[in-house]
């Protein structure tokens, strides 16, 4: 692959631990799960829960996440169109190894994918192992919202699937039901297939509703959906995640996910599910948690030279550092990183290769991860200030 580079997430958290920097760069919360889950993947282990679950995931769990998303998503619907757990859902080594599998069950050789702009990084590098293409839309700041009439013309022939990321990283954008309209009938009209990428999904602000793929039982039929309970619960390095996908996608995707990994760790999907069922307040709170840290340091960023963007959802703020700098945004986060001592991401390496030169030429933004502590938000500001 001789594209790919080392991502960019870990060369930031490796410049910030060398130079001692305020690390907001990689995403990942600085405070812990909650007790309630560390004594229970503790219990599990100590009763010896330590052998392979089935390979779809410990049923206990499917039915509670189903729940979860009857609770959230599908209150409007009958219940033969609610998901079933059992059925529909697999439990995975992280969002990642779902989206992995996902992009193995849709994509064969020379099939187009389209993605988005700025992308998650491990999309096009499944894609392409895959043997299929990436179609690059550019999503335009400050608002970054898909351009559907681009949408449509980039659509051939050879197109099988739409990969979309709502809340959004890195720009913390969402999208609407209106978009979610549109994304359903052009599908439907193309015979396409949709991977939804959810993992921000319990973190949209402002009273903004997540429009979750699982509310609308026409596009699902045509859907992976992916979260994280990484994310969710403040345990990135559990590596625990999620598909959902109608009957006949998921007995597909299962078949590789049973070669990938067969199964997820069966303490922590043991612990997950009596989570999910006895403390469900955990996820309703997780946006006015998050949104409040989101707040805390836009509050202590108003005095600085950034120009900040807006930020819907996910735990991460773009700032434009046009005013301060005229390095490019590789330059400026080590830059920043080793002599000021906050580090930031990029947003360049989230593009093409070959778009990043005309990229840089107008663009100055980089990602700051919000899921800190006040105190550091708070300090991180003060240093940004004074640029
Ligand atoms: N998709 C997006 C948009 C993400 O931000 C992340 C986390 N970095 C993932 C997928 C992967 O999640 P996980 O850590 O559960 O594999
Ligand atoms: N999702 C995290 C981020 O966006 C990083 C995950 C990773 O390091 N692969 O920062």
């Amino acid at each position: 692959m001789p594209n790919v580079e080392t991502s960019i997430f870990t060369e930031m958290s490796i410049l910030a631990n060398q130079y001692q920097a305020i690390n907001l760069s990689q995403g990942f919360p600085e405070f812990d799960t909650p007790n309630f889950l560390k004594d229970k993947i503790n219990q599990a282990i100590s009763e010896g829960k330590n052998q392979y679950s089935p390979s779809n995931g410990l049923p206990e769990l499917l039915t509670q996440i189903a729940e979860m998303v009857h609770r959230q998503y599908q209150t409007h619907l009958p219940d033969a169109q609610k998901l079933n757990g059992l059925n529909n859902v697999t439990i995975t080594s992280g969002a990642t190894e779902a989206l992995w599998v996902a992009i193995q069950t849709l994509v064969r050789p020379n099939d187009e994918v389209i993605i988005f702009d700025p992308a998650y990084d491990s999309y096009e590098p499944a894609v392409e192992l895959a043997g299929g293409i990436c179609r690059h839309i550019t999503l335009d700041a400050p608002n970054y919202a898909i351009n559907w009439p681009r949408v449509e013309q980039s659509i051939n022939e050879k197109t099988r699937a739409i990969i979309i990321n709502s809340p959004h990283n890195p720009t913390g954008s969402i999208l609407s039901e209106s978009d979610l309209d549109t994304l359903q009938s052009l599908v439907e009209k193309h015979n396409l297939y949709v991977i939804s990428d959810e993992v921000y999904e319990h973190m949209t602000f402002d009273g903004l509703r997540h429009e979750s793929v699982l509310r609308y039982p026409q596009l699902f039929n045509r859907s992976f959906v992916v979260s994280s309970f990484g994310k969710t619960f403040h345990c990135t390095g559990w590596k625990m995640g999620y598909c959902a996908a109608p009957n006949e996608l998921m007995a597909e995707f299962r078949k590789i996910h049973q070669y990938v990994t067969f199964c997820s760790f069966t303490p922590a999907q043991i612990a997950i599910a009596q989570m999910l069922k006895e403390q469900p307040a955990h996820i309703t709170e997780l946006a006015s948690f998050y949104q409040q840290k989101r707040d805390v340091l836009i509050n202590a960023l108003k005095d600085s030279r950034f120009t900040l963007l807006p930020s819907k959802g996910t735990y991460f703020l773009l700032l434009d550092y046009s005013a301060i700098s005229t390095l490019n945004d590789r330059e400026f986060c080590q830059w920043l990183t080793k002599e000021v001592g906050v580090a930031a991401i990029p947003l360049s390496p989230l593009y093409p290769v070959e778009q990043r030169p005309s990229y840089h030429k107008n663009n100055k933004v980089i990602r700051l991860c919000f899921a800190k502590n006040d105190d550091t938000l708070r300090k991180a500001a003060e240093i940004l200030c004074q640029l």
